[in-house]
């Protein structure tokens, strides 16, 4: 048994046999014309042949991985209708009368060197781009297949790194799993590996004997076993057998609807930090995002980020997303969440200090958030939601300033969605008025990390306390209750976006209460729906 190691890329065990993946090498011969204006109409037919191939699997990959990691097929497309690209290729092919096959060839290889001497890291990227597009040109032009017929049998591929486009064109059946010499971890093949539910290591040093032995991936701990010993092989085969049978009791779940025993429909959606997220709440088949943390945005960045970036990080999840609703919180700075560059002055307990109170002090801050996020709720079904409410003068400050953010779009012609504003209930003083915080919102969603707390008096940072820091305090759970009858004789929906709504020991009574909607971390979703699906909305019935 031989064992290497590298960087896992997706968790899981992967066994089968080797292939080593070759890449089309493409002994490309140089070759003279006489008759240039033939060869020139024989590159022109395969560019658009490559066009078309690339638009076939920009649509293909949308439907397996999204549109996000599609795009990279587009930029391909641009790449080689490029005029600097098409430019080169032509003067080759006429100056010094060759193949259109190595002036492409030649092409390739000259733009790729010097994007790799570039110091920034996206054109250096973009390198790999150009050797794809070359490649899938010259195939085309010496009348190859594209893409690498990966025979009858389940394999793994071995390479020394793998394009975008040769890992989608793979037969995902047959695939089970990667690992390359090179590659990062964000790449697009890593990304592409990681949505397509694939174990994938990088940075192994790859040995082409290996080639047709079986072999063991452990995305676990990131260990290649080829020709595995009985004892390695039944320990993986065991552990993936595990990871199997709890996968495919709750796969069977996915595409169910969240539905009681008597007919309730709860919405079941997720909560997420950031756009990477995404991959997680569609994997595990959640109807909606419930709460999307926008402050990590805030926390991840040096300096606060721009409307362009934000705009682009909720157009990406909304879009993502496909229609389902995505409830973005606005910025929730402060206590353990703090960014430098805000300059905040010390509290002495930031648990209890400015918060959402920034956003209305610095309203600076808060429309550049809201202009993102309105110019992205065209693209998608975005909702806004803001934490820490305390006042019913609050809400109508916050409104008013939303309205001012979309007469400014209204008079630039900017166009925004039909967005829902609900606010996050954590505060006893907003469940204790939330009939009234109901009239003036479309959603109530309660916090219940914060509103333990609060209420308890406990500061949830404070692991000393943590034996007493009880979320199903029944003053709590009154609370619950309280908020949901409140927001329903109001007309607004109520959901549990806190850890509390993953509680699986909960969920009934939530349910029976009257919850409208739960949102929880991705992988607890499958989980709770399996309850949903197994309980009685109405008590005695
Ligand atoms: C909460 O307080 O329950 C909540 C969901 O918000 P956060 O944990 O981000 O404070
Ligand atoms: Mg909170």
């Amino acid at each position: 048994m031989e064992k290497v190691t590298g960087k896992s890329i997706f968790k899981g065990i992967a066994i089968g046999k080797i292939l080593f993946y070759k890449k089309g090498e493409q002994s490309v011969k140089r070759i003279r014309i006489e008759d240039t204006k033939t060869e020139i109409k024989r590159y022109e037919d395969a560019k658009e042949k490559a066009v078309e191939q690339l638009n076939e699997l920009y649509k293909k990959a949308v439907k397996e991985v999204g549109e996000m990691n599609a795009a990279v097929f587009e930029v391909h497309a641009m790449m080689v209708q490029d005029g600097d690209y098409v430019d080169s290729v032509l003067n080759i092919i006429e100056t010094q009368q060759v193949n259109a096959e190595y002036a492409v060839a030649i092409t390739g290889d000259n733009l790729s060197e010097m994007f790799s001497a570039m110091d920034d890291d996206y054109f250096k990227a973009r390198a790999a781009d150009v050797k794809d597009i070359s490649e899938r040109l010259v195939n085309i032009l010496s009348g190859k297949e594209s893409g690498k017929n990966l025979g009858d049998d389940p394999i793994i591929i071995v390479a020394d790194d793998l394009a975008p486009s040769e890992t989608v064109q793979m037969d995902k059946e047959k695939l089970l799993a990667f690992v390359t010499e090179h590659g990062s971890s964000n790449s697009h093949t890593a990304i592409l590996a990681r949505t397509m539910n694939i174990p994938a290591l990088i940075g192994v040093n790859i040995r082409e004997e290996w080639d047709g032995k079986l072999a063991v991936v452990d995305g676990y701990s990131g260990t290649f076993y080829i020709e595995p010993d009985g004892q390695t092989l039944s320990q993986m085969e065991k552990q993936q057998k595990e990871d199997l049978e709890a996968k495919e009791l709750l796969q069977k779940l996915k595409g169910e609807e969240d539905i009681t025993l008597d007919g309730r429909k709860i919405k079941l959606y997720a909560n997420i930090g950031g756009v990477k997220d995404v991959t997680g709440v569609l994997a595990n088949d959640a109807a909606g995002i419930g709460l999307f943390r926008s402050e990590f945005l805030y926390l991840e960045s040096d300096d606060y980020p721009s409307e362009e970036s934000q705009f682009q990080a909720y157009k990406t999840v909304a879009e993502n997303m496909a229609g389902k609703k995505v409830i973005v919180r606005t910025l929730d700075i402060g206590a353990d969440k703090q960014a430098d560059y805000f300059n905040l002055d010390h509290e002495e307990n930031p648990a209890m200090g400015c918060a959402i109170r920034i956003c209305l002090e610095r309203t600076d801050i808060f429309k550049t958030q809201l202009r993102a996020l309105l110019r992205a709720s065209a693209f998608g079904n975005i909702a806004i939601m803001y934490p820490m409410i305390i006042s019913v003068d609050e809400v109508r400050k916050i409104k008013e300033i939303v309205k001012s953010v979309k007469e400014e779009l209204d008079v630039n012609g900017v166009p925004y969605g039909d967005i829902e504003q609900g606010i996050m209930i954590e505060t006893p003083a907003a469940v204790m008025i939330s009939d009234l915080l109901a009239e003036e919102v479309d959603f109530f969603s309660i916090g219940t990390n914060d509103l333990t707390q609060y209420t308890l008096a406990i500061d949830r940072q404070n692991m000393k306390l943590d034996n007493i820091y009880d979320s199903h305090h029944p003053a709590i759970l009154r609370m619950i209750q309280m908020t949901i009858e409140n927001g329903h004789k109001h007309g607004c929906w109520v959901g549990i976006c806190g850890e509390l709504g993953a509680d699986p020991t909960l969920t009934q009574t939530f349910v029976e209460m009257g919850i409208d909607e739960l949102s929880v971390s991705p992988t607890f979703v499958l989980p709770i729906r399996k309850i949903i699906r197994e309980i009685k909305a109405r008590k005695n019935d």
